[in-house]
């Protein structure tokens, strides 16, 4: 074989080696979670490609998973018949970051501080990477389905990894061996009960059985059966096992705040199994984030690319298995398929429809939920005209009067003052900002309740024209503000809008040395400690998506 070439990981590969190398986590048990789900998405994706070329599958049809503990030599070793690597593959799968939300990833392990640091590692799933938690070296051996030529993938972690080739009987017959040289301290992982209590716990659902030899020449044992757990009845599926099925399928190692599992009957059917994580994914906000809906055709993975749901439900995990539509169709043609926009309509409906009744029955719950999603649903607001009125029932706020708690729209409609006839709200960058601006003291002295709304959506979705109830959004910082029309409370002092010859004189004097910086002056009810404030126009932009059409250049 050719003398294997030498190469330097990426930047980034190279910073995130550097920290699981020297990772203090001390749940390292996830790196097996990592490698296994690898497998299972090698086993998945060979299915898919074998429906248009069947011959790949050759003699050995079934995907399956073998972990071998080599205790003598202090190495574990996984194996899958999934769909391999070339030489290259692996050069570029194995040196580079390919997920998307890793660069965020980067960025807010850049910001956090020691301990932080390591609790991130253990919230985001880091991948293949995170087998040099335990492994002083790792060694990939694969040949790619329906190639002759197998490669060896292979580094100790510091920076530099090798890649050549290996002649036949060395490799798989068909794809990926992966051999983990355990490090002193990781000597405990090439015990049998301890793989076998790791599998159970973190990966006994993946869709691929999993067998365990506890020897490199003993006879395997199945440990994980491989049946997929969305085909099986609800009644029996225990919440422990969602939670499991959760973390293999979302890469995600915290539960599910939200578990919906039901099968489709009627013009078409499909099962779901879909859940709403309890934190927020660090790549939430990264404008290439796609949704991570996966979608099977009859237990066949086909993609998780199709768009399953609209972008505003995009941290939705979980999975859509079809009996309608045809296997052996392109991805491509799947995402104009009218099937699969009657599953979008469909799931789209029930998603918001759970979230109501979380609201309803668990308003506690429902409020964690909008803190952790709920600038991400509000993107709805604009983007989905058709659904517009229950999200804005879902919708909750921070406002004047709410000490903190978030209210609804409902909630704020019903405690409108007499003669108000809008919704007013304040936008910014953080609430507390928003909260002690000057535009707000009239209102306040009023009792009028205001929205502070502090995500960068909000100055969009106001702007939309929309209402409740017929009830207009305003905003306080634009026009007149129609104060005049709620009388202050009794022994309030108001500030008088009607000039009297000294405000007069002095609005001309305010005029007059302002000049062509403001349109006008002139005397308003919305203030009653400070002196002035700026307002915007009527009809002009609002002061909030001014400074933000300013920052995006516009
Ligand atoms: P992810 O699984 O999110 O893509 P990983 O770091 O876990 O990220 O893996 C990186 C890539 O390496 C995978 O996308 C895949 O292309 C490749 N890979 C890893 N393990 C295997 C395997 N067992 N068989 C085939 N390809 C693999
Ligand atoms: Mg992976």
């Amino acid at each position: 074989a050719a003398k294997p070439q030498s190469h330097a990981f990426e930047a980034d590969v190279a910073k995130l080696l550097h920290m699981m190398v020297h990772s203090v986590y001390s749940d390292k048990d996830v790196f097996l979670r990592e490698l296994i789900s690898n497998a299972a998405d090698a086993c998945e994706k060979l299915r898919y490609e074998a429906i248009a070329r069947p011959d790949l599958l050759g003699e050995d049809p079934a995907p399956r998973i073998t972990i071998t503990i080599d205790a003598d030599s202090n190495r574990l070793i996984l194996e899958d018949n999934g769909i391999g690597m070339t030489g290259p593959d692996m050069a570029e799968t194995l040196g580079t970051i390919a997920r998307s939300g890793t660069k965020a990833f980067m960025d807010s392990i850049a910001a956090a501080k020691g301990d932080e640091q390591t609790q991130l590692i253990g919230q985001f799933g880091v991948g293949f990477y995170s087998a040099f938690m335990v492994a002083s070296r790792v060694d990939v051996i694969s040949r790619r389905a329906g190639q002759d030529e197998a490669a060896i993938w292979s580094s100790d972690g510091l920076g530099t990894y090798t890649v050549g080739t290996v002649s036949a009987d060395e490799a798989p017959a068909r794809g990926t061996r992966i051999v983990l040289h355990l490090m002193e301290e990781a000597k405990d992982y090439a015990q049998r009960y301890r793989i076998e209590q790791m599998v159970r716990a973190q990966s006994g659902h993946v869709p691929v059985p999993i067998t365990l030899k506890d020897k490199p020449d003993a006879e395997g044992e199945q440990i994980a059966d491989g049946t997929a757990l969305w085909t099986r009845p609800k009644s029996e599926i225990s919440e422990e096992e969602y939670k499991d099925f959760y973390r293999s399928v979302a890469g995600q190692w915290d539960a599910p705040a939200l578990t919906l599992h039901y099968r489709a009957e009627g013009r078409y059917e499909y099962n779901v199994l879909a859940f709403v994580p309890e934190s927020r994914p660090f790549d939430l906000f990264d404008p290439d984030r796609k949704g991570r809906m996966k979608l099977y055709v009859r237990r066949v993975f086909i993609t998780d690319e199709a768009e399953l749901l609209p972008r505003y439900l995009r941290f939705v995990r979980g999975l859509v298995d079809s009996a309608d539509l045809p296997l052996n169709v392109s991805r491509e043609m799947i995402q104009d398929s009218p099937i699969l926009s009657t599953i979008q309509k469909g799931l789209t409906g029930k998603v918001l429809g759970e979230l109501e009744k979380t609201a309803k029955n668990d308003p506690a719950a429902y409020a964690k939920l909008w803190d952790t999603f709920g600038a991400v649903i509000k993107e709805g607001l604009y983007e989905d005209f058709e659904r517009r009125e229950s999200l804005l029932r879902l919708a909750r706020f921070k406002t004047t009067t709410s000490g903190g708690e978030w209210r609804s729209l409902d909630d704020y409609v019903a405690a409108m003052k007499e003669n108000q006839t809008a919704i007013y709200y304040a936008t910014g960058s953080d609430i507390e900002r928003i909260a002690a601006s000057p535009q707000l003291e009239g209102f306040r002295a009023r009792g009028i309740e205001v929205l502070l709304l502090p995500d960068s959506v909000d100055s969009f979705w106001v702007r939309g024209g929309i209402d409740m109830d017929g009830k207009p959004f305003k905003s306080v910082t634009q026009g007149a503000a129609d104060l005049s029309l709620i009388p202050l409370p009794e022994g309030a002092e108001a500030s008088k809008a009607e000039a009297s010859d000294e405000v007069s004189s002095f609005l001309a004097f305010m005029r007059e040395t302002l000049g062509d910086a403001v349109s006008e002056v002139r005397a308003s009810d919305r203030l009653t400690d400070s002196a002035v404030c700026l307002v915007a126009s009527e009809g002009a932009l609002d002061r909030q998506l001014e400074k933000l059409l300013a920052n995006a250049g516009q």
